[in-house]
């Protein structure tokens, strides 16, 4: 039994549980106007971001994550040419997203540069696209972007965020998802990482709810594993302006870069909906 020093423990008291990764050393510590941000060498898991306390990216299993938030909305969405990443500072949706020759644009809008550089530094293999011509960082609140853009401009937007508190707190409510609906074009898209279907229905049915108050036609939760954050079953939950049923299966049978997880069996697999879940979405 080694001291309990060696390990990174996140606990979820309200949850009666928590997550250890056994470490090796703390690499890097800041506070940012915006957040703490720490990282840590593991001794099975690589390098593993933490935001105020909370997992955000390892080596080992960001893959999971990053693919899910991007290749099903992308492959639902019938062309996806222009991308916003509202979040994502550490730039792998931006990289999953690029993987997409049919992408003419991506935009990744992160509060806090601190984020970026850091992943520059400690997750460089996230940051491959980021001297991709199709790319654009922007260092600003994902909230204002969306309230200052035009209408009708964007197909696709991901929201890759930090929990529901701080400044992420804006980005689960109705007045930003009626923003995002304004900005969508016909057909257009939202998918926004929502927390564990284990811990955290109060927020998934709450987000079904108002999106459809906010003028989506249709919302769809997909579910995947994510070992370190809480519950260790994450979920991402799509509004549409069209129909969220559609699948371009031949494109992603046929995707011309390589994946970890997502592939087009997957894909369907991901959008199953467990018999808790259909229960409580009945109810809204
Ligand atoms: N995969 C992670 C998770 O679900 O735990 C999210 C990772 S990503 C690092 C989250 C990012 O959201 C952070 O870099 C944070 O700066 C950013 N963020 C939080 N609130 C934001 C806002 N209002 N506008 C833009 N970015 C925001």
């Amino acid at each position: 039994m080694r001291d309990a020093q060696d390990w990174f423990t996140e606990s979820y008291p309200q949850y009666g549980s928590a997550l250890s990764l056994k470490i090796k050393a703390k690499l890097h510590e800041e506070q940012t106007p915006f957040q703490r941000i720490e990282i840590y060498d593991t001794e099975w898991f690589g390098k593993l971001m933490v935001i105020d306390g909370c997992t955000m990216v390892s080596d080992r299993d960001n893959f999971l994550y990053h693919e899910m938030m991007t290749h099903p909305v992308l492959y639902t969405h019938p062309a996806p040419k222009t991308v916003w990443i509202i979040g994502g500072g550490d730039c792998g949706s931006l990289r999953e997203v690029l993987k997409h020759e049919e992408v003419e644009k991506a935009v990744q809008i992160d509060i806090d540069e601190r984020v970026t550089r850091l992943a520059e530094r400690y997750f460089p293999a996230l940051c491959d696209s980021n001297d991709d011509p199709r790319a654009e960082l922007l260092f600003i609140d994902g909230i204002q972007w969306v309230k200052d853009a035009p209408e009708a401009s964007v197909d696709v937007i991901i929201v890759d965020s930090t929990d529901p508190v701080g400044p992420a707190e804006g980005l689960f409510n109705e007045a930003f998802f009626r923003e995002c609906h304004r900005c969508l074009r016909a057909d257009g898209i939202l998918a926004q990482q929502s927390e564990s279907p284990l811990f955290h229905m109060p927020l998934i049915t709450s987000m079904h709810r108002i999106m459809r108050q906010a003028g989506f036609s249709q919302t769809r939760t997909l579910f995947f594993p994510q070992f370190i954050y809480p519950s260790g079953w994450w979920s991402a939950t799509m509004a549409g302006k069209g129909d969220l049923s559609r699948f371009r299966a031949d494109a992603a049978v046929a995707k011309p870069f390589p994946t970890q997880y997502y592939n087009a069996e997957i894909h369907r697999a991901a959008f199953a909906v467990p018999e808790f879940f259909r229960n409580a979405l009945r109810e809204l």
